[in-house]
């Protein structure tokens, strides 16, 4: 068995034992046997695997219980999308010593913990709303030795985080319901409700620092909606688009599951916009030549930007 597989075998043993004896979800399972393993309560055979592996397999026991107990609101960044976000954020700050990252819409740290097992200078700070999510990602973070700081809260009001070098954000997509917070944005919709996927990308770039940058993963339809004009207004007035890129085909169940990545850079007095926007199409993960003909066209467009 590989070693990521043993340590899901473990955790999934004893969450499956916490769901059999105590009144509880198997999430909240998966929960209670990171703990007991942080408390030293029992042995999780962590001895030889990577921060990855650890990673992995507390990945794969949390999507069995979002599968289990299916909540709008549960739904994690899956690797192939953290390995992305990871490659851009690792291009982009390859001439830094080390890089401030926030992610204000955390949920589990997948997405967090993708990118600084693979980015090791990262310093990171996580804001959730969801309680278990960030319990969760909080016994994870402990589990891997990931430096970050969490803030439990919504992440449209005021935040306690001095401006980051990057953020990284899995969008959440929907209407925001605090109608009284949502009129501080800009993007705070004219009728209606306001977008909390608009306003969590102002949110964000009132957190980075200026000439730092922003990993979007956002609904493919992001620039379709009846509230997009406001959107690119706000985006010109305030960033700079380094890069879309399109996701690859048959990643998603529908198109309104379609996701793309959208890179901002926060204007800079003394920076100048990208001579030429990123425009490209990961091939499928299959086609190994088309992937590495994608890297490729990023590093030439990075080297002329
Ligand atoms: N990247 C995450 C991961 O790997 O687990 C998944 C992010 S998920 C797409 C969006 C997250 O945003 C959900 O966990 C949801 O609870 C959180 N969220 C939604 N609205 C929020 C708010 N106003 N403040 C803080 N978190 C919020």
């Amino acid at each position: 068995m590989e070693k990521m597989e043993q340590l899901f075998a473990a955790l999934n043993e004893k969450a499956e034992h916490f769901v059999d004896t105590q009144q509880m979800s198997y999430l909240e399972g998966v929960l209670d046997a990171l703990d007991t393993a942080l408390a030293g309560d029992y042995v999780l055979p962590t001895a030889d695997a990577t921060k990855d592996d650890i990673r992995k397999a507390v990945q794969i026991a949390v999507l069995k219980g979002m599968r289990k107990a299916s909540q709008p609101n549960h739904q994690m960044t899956p690797d192939t999308l953290g390995f992305l976000v990871g490659y851009f954020v690792e291009q982009f700050y390859q001439d830094s010593d080390n890089v401030t990252l926030l992610d204000p819409a955390l949920g589990t740290g997948n997405l967090v913990f993708t990118i600084m097992n693979m980015v090791e200078k990262v310093e990171a700070t996580g804001i959730e709303v969801d309680e278990l999510l960030i319990h969760l990602a909080s016994a994870t973070a402990e589990l891997l030795a990931q430096p970050i700081t969490l803030y439990r809260q919504d992440s449209l009001e005021k935040l306690l985080v001095a401006p980051v070098d990057a953020v990284v954000c899995d969008l959440p997509v929907g209407y925001y319901p605090n109608e009284e917070v949502a009129l501080e944005y800009e993007l705070c919709a004219t009728e209606g409700m306001s977008y909390a996927h608009h306003l969590f990308i102002e949110q964000s770039m009132n957190y980075v620092k200026e000439g730092g940058y922003a990993f979007f993963l956002i609904p493919a339809t992001l620039f379709e909606s009846e509230q997009a004009a406001q959107l690119h207004k706000y985006i010109k007035s305030h960033a700079w688009i380094q890069a879309v890129i399109q996701l690859p085909d048959g990643m998603f169940t529908s198109r309104a599951h379609e996701k793309s990545l959208l890179i901002l850079q926060k204007q800079h007095a003394e920076m100048r916009a990208p001579k030429e926007v990123l425009l490209a199409k990961v091939p499928s993960l299959q086609n190994k030549n088309a992937l590495g003909l994608f890297f490729e066209k990023v590093k030439i467009w990075q080297e002329q930007k």
